[in-house]
C-alpha cells in the first residue's frame, strides 16, 4: 500500500510510505518492509535486516543509456532489433540467469527460448542444482516456512548458515517466532546445526555437530542407518565423519522424538564432495523420518527469485535448469547443457544473459569462450558481463521499481510492491519486446 504523507517536510519534498513492501535480496522475500521514500529515493526500510537495509538504502538509478550497442549509447528499439538477429541467426543460442528477475520476464525468457530452439539455464545449475537433480529422483518431504514458524520443533541446518546470508531466517521462520504449537518460540525448539566449521549460525544452536570436510554423505547415511537401528562399527564412524557414533545416536533419538523436524540444507552440502548424492541422502533421510514423526526438507535459496526460476522453467519444460529445444521438446542433462558447459565446452555461438555475471564467476575458458561470441546482456548495474555484451540493456529494479511476482525460498508466490520509478524498461518489457521480433523473424523464413 502506497501512502502520502501530508506532513511532508517542504512543498519541494516528495514523501511516501511504502507498507508490506518485498525485499528480494534473499530467498526469505521478505513482505513486511515499510519503506519512507523522499523524492523518488529511499530513506528508511523498517525492519530490513542489514542485508535488506543495504539493498534498499543504496538503490540509486544510474544515470546512464538504456542500450548500448557495442559499449555506444543506441536507442532501445535498435537493441531490441539487433538482440533478436543474434539470437536467431545462433545455432547454438543460450540463455542464462534469470534468479534476479520476477517470474513474468521469466516466462519470457523461456519463451524465447523455445522459439529459438535454444537452451535455458539459470543460476540454480551452479547453487542448488544438484538438489535439483535429486528432487527428480528421490521426490521432496516439504512444507511452507509458516507451517515450519507454527510447528517446528526441531530445527536442522545442514550446510547453511543463515546468521550470515538470511539474517531475519531465525527471527521470522525458524527459530523465534512463537508459534500455533510451539507457543514458547525458541524455547520449544531444538536447534541444530551440521557443519564443517564453526559458523555464526552455530553459536545460536543447541547441538553443534562438526563433521570433516567432503564427509556429508557419510555423516548423513550414519543418520539414516540409525534411523533403522542398523548397528555400525564407532570406530569407522568417527574415523569417516569425525563425530562419535553417540552423538549421531543422540541426535537421531532426538529426531525421532520431535513432533516436526525440519531439515534446511545449502550449498555447504550441494556443492561439495557428493554434490547431489548428498542431497537425496538428506532428502531419503527426510522420508525415513517420516516412518517415526513428521519430518520436512527445505533448501535454503540465496537470490531473491532463484526458486521463482526453478517454478517457471519447470511448468513450462518439465525440468529445473540446464534445458535444451534444439529437437523441438526440452530435454535436461545437467553437465551438458548447463551454461558453464556449454560456455567451457565451446559449443554456444550466442546468447543472453539476464540479471547474472558469468564474466565475473565463471572459469575462465567459459569466460573467454563467451567473451568471443555476440551476447545481450540484462542488469540493472554495470557488470563485467554487460562490458563485454555485444547488446547491453540497463533495466529497471525488480521489486524496488518494478512490480510482479517472485516465489519464497518455500515455493510461496509473493507479490512486488514497487516504490520509485526508473527510466530505464523493465526486463518484462526488454523481453517482451525481442520475442516479439524473434517470433516476426522465424514467421519471415
Ligand atoms: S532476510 Fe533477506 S529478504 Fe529479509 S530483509 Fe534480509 S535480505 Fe531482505
Amino acid at each position: 500500500m502506497v501512502t502520502t504523507n501530508p506532513e511532508a517536510p517542504s512543498q519541494e519534498t516528495e514523501l511516501k510510505i511504502v507498507e508490506d513492501a518485498t525485499c528480494t535480496f534473499c530467498g526469505c522475500v521478505c513482505d513486511d518492509i515499510e519503506l519512507t521514500v523522499e523524492n523518488n529515493h529511499i530513506t528508511k526500510a523498517k525492519r530490513a535486516c542489514v542485508l535488506g537495509k543495504a539493498w534498499f538504502l543504496n538503490h540509486e538509478v544510474e544515470d546512464r543509456p538504456s542500450c548500448l550497442i557495442d559499449g555506444q549509447p543506441a536507442t532501445v528499439e535498435e537493441g531490441y532489433d539487433l538482440a533478436a538477429k543474434i539470437l536467431t541467426d545462433g545455432d547454438y543460442p543460450i540463455i542464462y540467469g534469470l534468479s534476479d528477475a520476477p517470474c513474468e520476464a521469466q516466462r519470457k525468457a523461456v519463451g524465447i527460448a523455445d522459439w529459438i530452439d535454444g537452451t535455458i539455464d539459470t543460476t540454480t545449475s551452479v547453487c542448488h542444482g544438484p538438489s535439483g537433480m535429486a528432487f527428480q529422483g528421490v521426490g521432496e518431504v516439504t512444507c511452507s516456512l509458516g507451517e515450519v514458524a507454527n510447528r517446528g520443533d526441531m530445527i536442522i541446518f545442514w550446510g547453511s548458515n543463515p546468521a550470515e546470508s538470511h539474517p531475519r531466517h531465525f527471527t521470522k521462520y525458524s527459530l523465534m517466532p512463537k508459534g500455533m504449537f510451539v507457543p514458547n518460540g525458541r524455547k520449544d525448539r531444538t536447534c541444530v546445526i551440521v557443519d564443517v566449521r564453526k559458523t555464526k549460525s552455530a553459536n545460536t544452536a543447541d547441538i553443534f555437530l562438526q563433521i570433516k570436510p567432503r564427509k556429508d554423505f557419510e555423516a548423513l547415511w550414519t543418520l539414516r542407518a540409525l534411523a533403522q537401528n542398523i548397528e555400525l562399527d564407532p570406530a569407522l564412524v568417527l574415523e569417516e565423519t569425525g563425530v562419535e557414533l553417540a552423538v549421531f545416536q543422540d541426535l537421531m533419538d532426538r529426531m525421532k522424538a520431535c513432533k516436526f523436524g525440519v531439515i534446511f540444507f545449502g550449498m555447504g552440502l550441494t556443492m561439495t564432495r557428493g554434490k547431489h548424492c548428498n542431497s537425496e541422502a538428506l532428502l531419503a533421510l527426510t522420508r525415513d523420518m517420516n516412518a517415526y514423526t513428521r519430518f520436512v526438507a527445505k533448501p535454503n535459496r540465496g537470490h531473491g527469485n532463484v526458486t521463482g526460476a526453478d517454478n517457471v522453467v519447470s511448468w513450462r519444460t518439465g525440468y529445473p535448469f540446464g534445458v535444451n529445444h534444439s529437437r523441438g521438446y526440452p530435454r535436461f542433462n545437467p553437465g551438458e547443457y548447463t551454461t558453464s558447459d556449454t560456455l567451457a565446452n565451446r559449443e554456444a555461438d550466442c546468447g543472453m544473459m539476464i540479471a547474472c555475471d558469468p564474466m565475473a564467476n565463471f572459469s575462465q575458458p567459459a569466460r573467454e569462450h563467451l567473451a568471443s561470441i555476440p551476447y545481450i546482456a540484462l542488469d540493472t548495474k554495470i557488470t563485467p558481463t554487460t562490458r563485454a555484451a555485444k547488446v547491453a540493456f540497463s533495466v529497471a529494479t525488480y521489486g524496488i521499481n518494478t512490480g510482479g511476482t517472485v516465489y519464497r525460498m518455500d515455493d510461496v508466490p509473493i507479490p512486488l510492491r514497487p516504490s520509485c520509478d526508473s527510466p530505464h524498461p523493465s526486463d518484462f518489457e526488454v523481453l517482451s519486446q525481442i520475442e516479439k521480433r524473434v517470433q516476426a523473424i522465424i514467421a519471415s523464413r
